[in-house]
């Protein structure tokens, strides 16, 4: 077996990796699965054209026009999208038992759970994220109790520096990060102590902070003086107070600065305060484009205003974005954001078989933000199939 720093290394001369003597001799075919005649559109490797893909023990072997070579499977994806597994950096997934399964069938190969539980909990989100079929990992909320309802930290005493500390060392492995969430209903005017707090865990395991901003009460630059390269804001289209733009739709000087300090922007959809159109369209026209788009997916958003991954890059689309800045932002920029995502993304010859086959349908599609305000998009993506470490799961039906 080699290591994952041996494999990066080596998988920069795929070909040669794939020509080790033997290796696929047992076997009768070439591929396990072939991916056939899709739109495959793969922006870190800046492709965007009819392809097939050559998969083979669980790795991308190659992409290129008509395949001739037999395959153990094959997936007719004339007419779709193909793309790298979806990575989803804020979702809740790991609330529920069957979150990992239901996600995978959106095309969701790759996830974070930012922050269900606490220290006191946080052995049932890593129980969920170990028996998940995708590569995933958990954030701990600086809360120790988690997500609550009267607020995370509105008791600052649950902001526990130790509790955390604590818990990251016994589960090192699986927890990818710090969220810290900020609003005034679940922080109060504890917000910039929580965070504080949460760096000084964070700090100490070189792990990054994830913020979720918007209403917060101290100003949002106050909270960003205390991040750190690597770190990643969410909600980056709340509305005010204390959004990412000033009254007059600028983005703030402190929130430009910030990105070029190496500090991440996502969208973390979600159901409550998260995402107002008029925000995203102004901060959008501003040339302040996402870094990453995540759902802030629960069980409850797959009825309401979430749905899936695929319809909330849809949203982007309606806004104005392309579509192969969209897909970025669903998979190569997300895979950067975590090292657990480092070999995927991408369809790159040695890179993992993860792909999400989408359904880009033309029509009438309506999209909601958290404010029950409706707008009408020209196109939806539609989860189609998934291919996981090379073998195609069940789909949503
Ligand atoms: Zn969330």
């Amino acid at each position: 077996m080699m290591n994952r720093r041996q494999f990066v290394c080596t998988a920069t001369s795929a070909a040669t990796f794939f020509r080790v003597p033997g290796a696929r001799a047992a076997s009768a075919k070439k591929y396990d699965l072939i991916v056939k005649g899709g739109r495959v559109l793969d922006p870190a490797n800046k492709l965007d054209a009819i392809r097939d893909v050559g998969i083979a023990d669980g790795r991308i072997v190659v992409v290129k026009a008509d395949i001739a070579a037999d395959a153990t499977d094959t997936i007719d994806a004339r007419g779709k999208l193909v793309a790298p597994g979806l990575i989803d950096i804020h979702t809740h997934a790991a609330r529920v038992k069957d979150g990992p399964a239901l996600c995978l069938a959106d095309g969701v190969t790759g996830w974070i759970d930012a922050g269900s539980q606490g220290a006191d909990g946080i052995g049932e989100t890593i129980a969920v994220a170990k028996s998940a079929p995708q590569q995933c990992r958990v954030l701990i909320n600086i809360g120790r109790a988690g997500l609550l309802p009267e607020g995370d930290t509105m008791d600052l005493k649950r902001a526990d520096v130790g509790a955390a500390r604590e818990a990251i060392g016994r589960n090192r492995e699986m927890i990818a990060g710090v969220k810290a969430r900020l609003s005034r209903d679940v922080a109060g005017a504890n917000d910039f102590e929580v965070l504080r707090r949460a760096q000084e865990v964070a700090s100490s395991f070189r792990l990054p902070v994830i913020i979720h901003m918007g209403q917060t009460v101290s100003p949002l630059p106050k909270l960003l003086a205390v991040l750190k390269p690597g770190d990643i804001v969410t909600h980056m289209f709340a509305p005010p107070p204390n959004s990412i733009i000033d009254d007059s739709g600028r983005i703030l000087p402190e929130v430009i600065a910030a990105r070029r300090r190496g500090i991440r922007f996502d969208l973390g959809n979600g159901r409550t305060g998260h995402l107002r159109w008029d925000i995203a369209e102004q901060v959008l026209h501003a040339g302040f484009l996402p870094d990453t788009l995540s759902t802030d997916w629960t069980p409850e958003g797959r009825a309401d205003q979430v749905i899936d991954f695929p319809n909330v890059m849809s949203k982007l689309l309606m806004l104005g974005m392309r579509l192969d800045q969209v897909v970025a932002c669903a998979t190569v920029n997300a895979s950067r954001a975590f090292p657990v995502f480092r070999d995927r993304g991408t369809l790159r010859a040695g890179a993992a078989a993860d792909v999400a086959v989408l359904d880009l349908r033309e029509g009438t599609f309506e999209f909601m933000d958290n404010f029950g305000n409706r707008r009408t998009g020209r196109q939806r993506l539609f989860p189609n199939a998934t291919v996981l470490a090379g073998k195609r799961v069940a789909t949503r039906s």
